[in-house]
């Protein structure tokens, strides 16, 4: 196959020479023409059910109740998704000139302001793309802090109630991760935490409210004592969903914190991003920061390269400033009732953590922050998986599970502030029935899910070698399927 490519020199009539007229003749590798494309042959209509059918086998928070613990599933406010397709914001190229973004730095600049009012920090970068990047940052800049003290630590305290992202952090940077065990009321264990710390222990990372739901009630001893040691405290605030309004990490001792924009503040995910894992520090680690730092200087908005002890840039340009356009918007329509947030979400928490304490075995009985944990471990091994799957028959996303770590069988459950007492009730109902089915009929909640297009997978297969060419005829589930799906 020969493509030829024509065209005319234009034909100058001024001091250059005139070029005669000529054809180019490009031979393409045989290898890269493709004689026919196995394009089906459609209706559009066929075409417009095909996908709208793929689209409806998914679950997302607009289907339905997704009480996915730690992740804060919460429904959000479509204003904040045409906050953030203006075209001034959803068309702006990232290097336009500081004129003519001044809206966009304001934005940006308006947003940290009320994240450091939110939180009791001083300053806020809002670079970091993920909570887990976020704490990269603040751990990398707590390595800087000392380094330039011309101090050497190496370790870092994190409770074992922490999210796994904490130890995780820690080890890249190259900390030794000393563990302390939580009490019988679920706070870290205050005594073996005097013991652990040494002139040795760099930073303590607590996650609060901590991974079983629950606010650290030593919270301002743990800080007075590690300040006493020369340690920094960080505060992984990527749930801060129960504590909008109510308390601010800033004021409990907290040095630096990340907060999730796309859990607490409403910013779309579970869908693999994109996230905004921003990092608020105390005034005396503000000149750590990454650059470039939105300023203010008579009324004019600006980037500022000069933070002279800068870690450097944990991504490029200004992070993903679609994630600050849908978090101000958020933050901005409630303005002073942000409180409401976090109390209804703590009261929403609450109210299924006892309707279903009697069903399964609540991990720690106290009151509960945004979540709360239960262990179904009386129903025998396996079965916080079967549970699970089962409530997918019942249409509700299932819990996170066998997180934390410390509680066998468990079933991590937050509701968030956006769920009516009716889609919870129908959960409580849901989670008794399939206790009784767990009684009645274990063998059928060991099929289930029953009623979903795929039944129950080899999860570590479908991670390790996913089939992303599903068709029908290849299904490889072991349970007979809705004969609905499609
Ligand atoms: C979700 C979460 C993280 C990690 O956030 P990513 O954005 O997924 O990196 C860290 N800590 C806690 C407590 C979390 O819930």
């Amino acid at each position: 196959m020969k493509i030829i490519f024509e065209y005319e020199e234009e034909k100058n009539t001024g001091h250059i020479q005139e070029e005669e007229e000529e054809d180019i003749c490009i031979e393409l590798p045989s290898d890269i023409v493709r004689e026919e494309l196995p394009i089906p042959n459609v209706n559009e209509i066929d075409v417009v059910r095909h996908y709208t059918n793929l689209s409806r086998m998914n679950f997302g928070v607009d289907i339905g109740f997704y009480p996915l613990g730690s992740c804060t599933m919460k429904y959000n406010p479509k204003v904040n998704e045409d906050a953030a397709r203006a075209e001034g914001f959803s068309n702006l190229h990232p290097l336009s000139p500081e004129v003519c973004t001044q809206g966009s730095l304001k934005l940006m600049w308006e947003l940290k302001e009320y994240l450091k009012d939110i939180t009791g920090m001083d300053d806020f970068t809002l670079q970091p793309s993920a909570g887990a990047q976020g704490e990269l940052l603040g751990v990398m800049m707590a390595k800087a802090y000392f380094r330039h003290k011309g101090e050497k630590r190496t370790q870092a305290i994190i409770p074992d109630s922490a999210h796994g992202t904490n130890p995780a952090t820690a080890s890249i940077c190259k900390l030794e991760t000393i563990t302390v065990p939580s009490d019988s009321r679920g706070n870290m264990n205050i005594d073996r935490y005097r013991e652990a710390l040494s002139p040795e222990v760099a930073l303590v990372m607590l996650t609060n409210p901590n991974t079983l739901g629950l606010f650290d009630e030593n919270t301002i001893e743990i800080s007075d004592l590690a300040h006493k040691n020369g340690t920094l405290m960080y505060c992984d605030g990527a749930n801060m969903n129960a504590l909008l309004g109510i308390t601010r990490p800033g004021d409990q001792g907290f040095d630096m914190i990340h907060l999730n924009l796309h859990k607490t503040f409403s910013t779309p995910h579970g869908g693999g991003g994109p996230g905004a894992g921003v990092l608020g520090v105390k005034s005396f680690l503000s000149e750590y920061l990454p650059v470039p730092q939105v300023v203010k200087r008579d009324s004019v908005y600006s980037l500022d390269y000069t933070y002279k002890k800068s870690v450097g840039r944990v991504r490029s340009f200004y992070g993903n400033f679609g994630m600050h356009v849908r978090a101000y918007s958020y933050i901005h329509s409630w303005g002073t009732n942000i409180r409401k947030i976090s109390e209804h979400a703590i009261l929403n928490a609450n109210y299924l953590q006892s309707l279903l304490k009697d069903t399964f075995d609540l991990a720690y009985n106290r009151q509960c922050a945004h979540e709360f944990v239960l262990s179904s471990k009386r129903f025998g091994q396996k079965s916080a998986l079967d549970i699970a799957k089962r409530l997918m028959d019942y249409g509700f996303h299932p819990p996170t599970i066998y997180f934390p770590l410390i509680v066998p069988e468990a079933l991590m459950i937050e509701p968030t502030e956006t769920e009516t007492k009716e889609t919870l009730d129908r959960f409580v109902l849901a989670l008794k029935k399939i206790r009784s089915e767990l009684k009645e009929d274990p063998e059928m909640v060991k099929q289930s899910p029953l009623s979903t297009p795929v039944g129950r997978l080899d999860e570590v297969a479908a991670a390790r070698r996913p089939n992303l060419r599903w068709r029908p005829s290849q299904r490889q589930t072991k349970v007979a399927v809705n004969e609905k799906s499609p």
